[in-house]
């Protein structure tokens, strides 16, 4: 009886509006102009604003920013969003400018002056909304200057960036989770639009997230039209860009695995009269800017890149993405190939493939974690620097040349060095030992330490070997495309989608 009761008041209560709630939807139409909440931003919003850490994995154009905004106008303490782009937080602050929300952004792009000017700014507290790069939070005087006023909550937007360890790797996204502790630890919400359940983990685990809420909804895109074209050699596949290029008038971007491959398809579709402009990360921050530009003006129609163009390009209307080469997992594929169509007008999606590809993708692979030579000169310099230096711990600068390990590896192994440094400590203040340490123990650590570094590194590298197997098993599927893709990602992919290549043919391919 007193269960059919409590049922009933339950129903009652799912009956009329939550009055919090209300307040929030007032506030979300009155700033911001939102009629309505999109699936998944409510469940998000009430999540942090009731303290708890969530993980959201939403669309491209699903409206993941609104569920730090709107939270940032209630919470108190300012709201710090880490973003992996300086062109995607100018974006956003000039976006809250005009819904009159004071947003402050601190990237390597402002002048002495104007950081000084900010920085005074946000130790005021006149700033709901900091935007910040991981660098800029990795580093000390920006925790500083944080913790004047206090943290309400860290958004890490493009939390793909913390699993995904591509040649593009940042490892200041390793340090987000300390700079959360030395914060005194506020929510975290982390968004991205593409993650397995394997990689909805990883972020989980990298940025030490607690209970999460987690928030999924479906990576469906109606849209677009998957296809992949097998092609016998480069001549070949040339011929067949070049006409695909031709039948397809509307704006495309063409993704190339390297640098080389942009400047040669750079030429070809020059030397063929179409207008094209290209992308990669060996040109100069203003001829990338002037590229960037050129494409989203409409006044080229093509754009050769690596994959260092597109997050946060926000083109609606770009009818076509052909992958000219592989790329490295199937993450990778739908976050960029998921750039067309956001207008919802239909969209073609081709991967051109050759077996070869993979081996593009191979060479990468083994060259992307460091080898266990190079941990044991970083940890034997990290070891052997006077305590001071350890204290605070050793510059990059500092270490390279010590070590005569690159820099990006360099960064790499110290900031896993680091995290597994803080589990330790942790672990030995719970187990209350540590103190007065002989050299043979210390000796014995720093070998423990050097194993569970490279064990680390070898369980990526394994993980990155299948996905890039999965994104071959793509390739060379013979099911429905966008089935195969939305399975990947954990859904059950429903009825055949009528528009991809296998789906046209019939099924019938060998
Ligand atoms: P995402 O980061 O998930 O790709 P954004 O946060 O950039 O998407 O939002 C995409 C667009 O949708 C923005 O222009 C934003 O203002 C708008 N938007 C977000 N939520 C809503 C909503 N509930 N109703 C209407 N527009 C919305
Ligand atoms: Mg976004």
């Amino acid at each position: 009886m007193a269960a059919v009761a409590t049922l009933a008041i339950e129903d009652a209560i799912e009956q009329v509006e939550d009055p919090r709630w209300t307040v929030m939807a007032r506030l979300a139409a009155a700033r911001f102009g939102v009629r309505s909440f999109r699936p998944g931003q409510r469940e998000l919003i009430e999540a942090v604003l009731t303290g708890h850490d969530a993980l959201g994995v939403l669309p491209t154009g699903g409206g993941k920013s609104l569920t730090y905004q709107l939270p940032s106008l209630v919470l108190g303490k300012p709201t710090v969003v880490v973003s992996p782009l300086i062109a995607l937080m100018k974006d956003q602050c000039d976006h809250m400018w005009r819904a009159h929300v004071d947003a402050a952004e601190l990237d390597s792009t402002l002048s002495a002056d104007e950081e000084r000017q900010t920085n005074a700014e946000i130790r005021a507290g006149e700033h709901p909304l900091v935007y910040v790069t991981p660098e800029r939070l990795a580093s000390d005087a920006c925790i500083e200057m944080l913790r004047v006023r206090g943290v309400g909550l860290i958004a890490v937007d493009e939390a793909h960036c913390v699993s995904q360890w591509g040649h593009d790797f940042r490892p200041a996204y390793l340090a987000i989770a300390q700079a959360a502790e030395k914060l005194g630890r506020p929510p975290i919400l982390a968004l991205t639009a593409t993650a397995t359940a394997e990689t909805a983990n990883d972020i989980a685990e990298e940025l030490q997230l607690r209970n999460p809420v987690i928030v999924r909804k479906s990576v469906v895109r109606p849209n677009l039209a998957f296809e992949v074209r097998r092609t016998v050699n480069e001549m070949a596949k040339c011929a067949a860009l070049e006409e695909l290029v031709e039948e397809e008038p509307g704006a495309g971007i063409v993704y190339v695995a390297t640098v080389k491959m942009a400047d040669t398809l750079f030429a070809w579709l020059s030397a063929a009269r179409v207008p094209v402009a290209r992308y990669h990360a060996q040109m100069s921050a203003d001829a990338r800017e002037e590229s960037r530009a050129r494409f989203m003006n409409g006044n080229v129609r093509v754009m050769v890149a690596t994959k260092a163009f597109g997050m946060g390009i926000d083109k609606p209307d770009i009818r076509f993405v052909v992958h000219y080469q592989f790329p490295d997992s199937i993450e990778s594929y739908y976050q960029e190939a998921g750039r067309a169509g956001r207008d919802g007008k239909p969209a073609r999606c081709v991967l051109f493939y050759r077996l070869e590809d993979k081996r593009v993708q191979t060479y990468f692979l083994a060259g992307r974690y460091p080898r266990r030579a190079d941990i044991e000169k970083v940890c034997a310099a990290l070891a052997s620097a006077p305590a001071s230096a350890r204290a605070r711990a050793m510059s990059l600068d500092e270490l390279v040349a010590a070590t005569g390990v690159g820099e990006r590896r360099v960064q790499t192994i110290a900031a896993e060095w680091a995290r597994l440094r803080a589990t330790r400590e942790g672990e030995r203040e719970r187990d209350g030992d540590g103190e007065g340490e002989g050299e043979g123990e210390r000796e014995r650590d720093r070998e423990n330490v050097v194993d569970a570094l490279a064990s680390s590194f070898a369980a990526r590298r394994d993980r990155d070997a299948r996905k890039l197997n999965a994104m071959m098993h793509y390739a060379q599927g013979s099911v429905c495309r966008a089935r195969a893709l939305i399975a990947y990602f954990g859904e059950d992919g429903g009825a055949e989608c009528g528009r991809c290549d296998v789906c046209r043919d019939g099924g019938a391919r060998g």
